[in-house]
């Protein structure tokens, strides 16, 4: 029998607004904003939590008070009403410290705030999407604004025209404007594997398969380095202008890093996928100990890299129905993948890969990431011996 479960994803566009539907976006976030905290005042005061209850104290009032539609002013009580379900569970949790506790009593003396771009949900009333022609139709305070642009990937544009249902957030960030459109698509059922694919994470090379495809982090690398070179230079100055170019460096380093790693992700599974094997990658928790870098900022910055590859590979792995297993890492790089013996001068520099037992050579990244693989069959074959 095959069980067909959906996946509830999250599918993000960037919104191209001009700077009139910008302005229109930005005090429409500010008036909800303003109703949620209204609204949150007269829950905290009355001791009235509940959605529809708030309601019945709320709505008219808001609509009145800060221009809202209809839809929008139950968007806002049904954010609040949420707000406080969340605070209660984690004030029964513990997560604000025991009864009488000073954080928790701070928490509890006030009534939850919203900021004034916090996001807001948008259902189908409010928001429609014209995929053909790439653009939204969405409520303000100002009117409904007619083509509002957006982008997004090829594959989240195909899965937001096939798969979008229900409602979408409108959230501000980093001066951008974004929609996050909820997408229900089909679980795929896991295909049992032929064999695995290991993957060997690095420096030098961000990801390198055991059939011997290395990709390289070069082109990553060097932008680190200018980058952390002009850090070093603009920290010396301490003025707001170079703390702005800082900022924007930063980000610009991240989004390359999302782009490399989505494009090597992309690769691997469709290289697993093409030859009906799983993917085996390292269980990331010693990786800290594996990557020896003299500064911590930099293992940092690395094991976060690692950790974003790992869930690209993950996400796009389930999407297409294929196996994926974590393994231990543990002396993957000593260990030889023809006879299995292990010892350090297996390893006479940081790219050969030479047997002092069996003679096997091969690139020592390619080395690990068989021995990865056949991890993966291993752990596979346990995990699924049933
Ligand atoms: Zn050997």
């Amino acid at each position: 029998m095959i069980v067909c479960s959906i996946v509830k994803l999250v599918v993000q566009v960037k919104l191209l607004p001009t700077p009139e539907q910008a302005a229109a976006l930005e005090a429409t976030l500010h008036a909800v904003n303003t109703a949620a905290d209204l609204v949150s005042a007269v829950a905290f005061d009355q001791r009235c939590f509940r959605n529809y209850d708030l309601r019945e104290h709320t709505y008219d009032r808001i609509k009145a008070e800060c221009g809202l539609a209809a839809q929008a002013a139950q968007h806002v009580i049904k954010k609040v009403a949420d707000a406080y379900r969340t605070f209660h569970a984690n004030l029964r949790a513990g997560n604000l410290g025991a009864p009488g506790a000073k954080r928790r009593t701070r928490a509890e003396s006030r009534p939850i705030t919203f900021r004034p771009d916090a996001a807001q949900p948008y259902d189908d009333r409010c928001l429609s999407w014209q995929m053909q022609a790439r653009t939204v139709s969405i409520w303000t305070t100002c009117g409904r604004l007619k083509n509002v642009a957006f982008t997004g990937s090829p594959e989240q544009l195909k899965t937001l025209a096939a798969r979008r249902k229900g409602e979408s957030d409108l959230v501000a960030r980093d001066g951008g404007w974004y929609l996050y459109a909820t997408c229900e698509v089909p679980d795929v059922p896991v295909t049992e594997p032929e064999g695995f694919l290991g993957v060997d994470l690095g420096i030098a090379n961000i990801a390198t398969t055991g059939d011997g495809t290395r990709h390289s982090g070069k082109g990553l690398n060097a932008v680190r380095h200018r980058n952390r070179e002009l850090r070093r230079r603009l920290q010396a100055k301490r003025t707001k202008s170079a703390r702005r170019l800082l900022k924007k460096r930063r980000r610009r380093e991240a989004r390359f890093a999302a782009d490399t790693n989505h494009t090597i992700a992309k690769q691997i599974v469709t290289e697993a996928e093409r030859t009906g094997q799983g993917i085996a990658l390292e269980d990331l928790q010693g990786i800290r100990d594996r990557v020896r870098l003299r500064k911590p900022q930099r293992v940092t910055l690395h094991s976060w890299s690692f950790h974003q590859l790992g869930s690209f590979i993950a996400y796009k792995a389930r999407r297409a129905g294929i196996a994926l297993i974590h393994v231990d890492p543990a002396y993957t790089s000593q260990q030889c993948s023809a006879c299995g013996h292990t010892e350090r001068a297996n390893r006479p520099d940081q790219e050969t890969f030479l047997c002092t037992s069996c003679g096997f050579a091969e690139h020592a990244d390619v080395n690990a990431a068989r021995n990865i693989a056949a991890r993966g069959v291993a752990g596979w074959a346990v995990s699924h011996a049933a």
